[in-house]
């Protein structure tokens, strides 16, 4: 049965890298139903929203395969938690195609959850409730606050219990994202020595993502700095906004630069680097303030597979990705006191920014501040009219330090503090996904069908800096007890 919706197909992934992908169908579902659809999303993509919302229980459970679907499963490999597997792949996803979206971006379609494919290994290839829920609250957060990211399109519950530590509801989470390439898409033709499959892959990264590189003399070079910018923009944004995404394997690093796979992910409430929930993250290799080395390694992994085509002098084309790889370091640092920058109100950078932000972070860590509410809490020390006297930098002279150099700066700019403080409303956020309102969250809709704390938070979240009567507690940090015990886990 074919969809009544039409998605204007232009499936180049499958039509050029015929090499790269095994064709997958998606598993039959007894009771399909909508759990969340985003229509804004829709929109973007110039999908009739209204017309497919008729349908979209079936076009995103796969049981209704829209017109030029080409349903497939890509080949990929990776290091996770540092070791090497060569045969990884979507075992629990199939793209159903790409969409030239309003803006002129060509954006991937992919169903997660909807059966086994050839690369599953003895998986099921399905996913449940609330793993899917999450990964869509989490990456409406992202989005929400500026952070590039995969989107999610919709979520359907299947009908079939799908079985982990006990029997869960099934779901499909329907993922649209710039492309999947990843850093591991590489990785598996590199790891077999496929030097033509290799460059074609480049070649179509190029085109796809970074056209400016078409007919420069150094491509493969050019490649890399253009991954390592985005990577660098994209962690600097986690790191403002205290994310920690808990499994930033090689395979979860995108050629675009988008947060992928929302697993073990959460927002720390009190700002500590060593900040990790992941159940599986023994060693804090994800931890929240190793972000952007591990995201340097993840780039060192990528630079070595594109060697190859950079020099044949391995020492020579070794010399020029180190170059990149350092760059990595000074481009993240940039970003990050930019983002912080903003986030104090500051319009003009000073040879003093990255000290001055450094300053408050080591100081949130020493006092155990919530990251979140106490960033949105300085904007009411800039208004005050006595703001040296206020509370929170009260809490100590430290603090009260900071704070003067810090108003003082804001002083001197157009419109003062007021002004700043207006500013820094619409950068710093009321509303996160907290871990225990997300859990709350999902716990009702696996539990009870009950969707209404999912949809509330998540109406919450997609307009993060407006403060809303009566949701106090959601501006809230977890009680410590339920943050010291909370864990996080990988499978969608
Ligand atoms: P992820 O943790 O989502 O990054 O997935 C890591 C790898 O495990 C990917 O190759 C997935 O396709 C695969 N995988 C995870 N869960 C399943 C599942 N339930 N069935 C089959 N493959 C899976
Ligand atoms: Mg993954």
């Amino acid at each position: 049965m074919k969809s009544s919706t039409s998605f204007a197909f232009d499936n180049t992934y499958a039509a050029q890298l015929v090499d790269f992908y095994l064709p997958a169908k998606p598993a039959v579902f007894p009771s399909p139903s909508l759990m969340a659809f985003n229509d804004g999303l829709a929109v973007e993509l110039g999908l009739d929203s209204t017309q497919l919302r008729q349908e979209a229980h079936l076009v995103f459970s796969g049981q209704l395969l829209p017109e030029g679907a080409t349903p497939i499963a890509q080949a990929y490999a990776g290091h996770q938690f540092g070791g090497f597997s060569h045969q990884l792949g979507d075992g629990r996803a199939m793209m159903l195609g790409e969409v030239v979206d309003k803006a002129g971006v060509r954006r991937d379609i992919q169903l997660k959850g909807s059966g086994p494919t050839p690369f599953s290994r003895g998986g099921d290839g399905k996913a449940s409730v609330g793993p899917v829920l999450r990964e869509y609250l989490v990456s409406a957060s992202l989005h929400a606050l500026g952070v590039s990211t995969t989107r999610m399109l919709a979520a359907v519950s299947t009908g079939e219990q799908v079985y982990r530590e006990r029997p869960f509801p099934g779901a499909v989470v329907t993922r649209v994202a710039a492309s999947h390439l990843r850093v591991g898409t590489f990785q598996f033709f590199a790891a077999r020595d496929d030097r033509v499959r290799t460059k074609q892959l480049a070649d179509y990264a190029i085109k796809r993502h970074y056209p400016q590189l078409l007919g420069s003399t150094d491509p493969y070079l050019g490649l890399l700095a253009a991954v390592s910018q985005a990577q660098a923009d994209l962690i600097a944004g986690w790191m403002c906004i205290g994310f920690i995404h808990g499994v930033m394997n090689t395979d979860n690093f995108t050629i675009a630069g988008e947060t992928i796979d929302f697993g073990p992910c959460a927002f720390m409430d009190a700002f500590d680097r060593s900040a990790v929930f992941s159940s599986i993250d023994y060693q804090g290799r994800y931890a929240y303030g190793n972000q952007p080395q591990i995201a340097q390694w993840n780039l060192a992994r990528f630079a070595e597979v594109l060697l190859p085509l950079i020099d044949d002098d391995m020492d020579a084309a070794v010399a020029r990705v180190q170059e990149v790889l350092t760059d990595f370091a000074t481009h993240y640092r940039d970003r990050w006191v930019a983002g912080m920058r903003s986030k104090l109100g500051l319009m003009e950078a000073d040879t003093s920014d990255h000290e001055l932000t450094s300053g408050l972070t080591e100081l949130l860590e020493e006092h155990q501040l919530d990251y979140t509410s106490t960033l949105r809490c300085l904007s009411s020390v800039a208004r005050a009219a006595d703001s040296v006297s206020h509370p929170l930098l009260n809490t100590s002279k430290d603090f009260n330090a900071w704070g003067q150099r810090w108003l003082h700066r804001l002083a001197q700019q157009p419109g003062g503090q007021a002004a700043a403080a207006d500013r820094m409303d619409t950068v710093n956020p009321v509303y996160i996904p907290r871990n225990h309102k997300v859990e709350e969250a999902l716990t009702s809709a696996v539990d009870d069908q009950n969707l209404e704390p999912f949809e509330r938070l998540l109406g919450l979240i997609m307009d993060p800096f407006e403060v809303r009567g009566g949701c106090d507690s959601y501006a809230e940090a977890a009680p410590p007890t339920f943050t010291k015990c909370y864990q996080t886990f990988c499978g969608t």
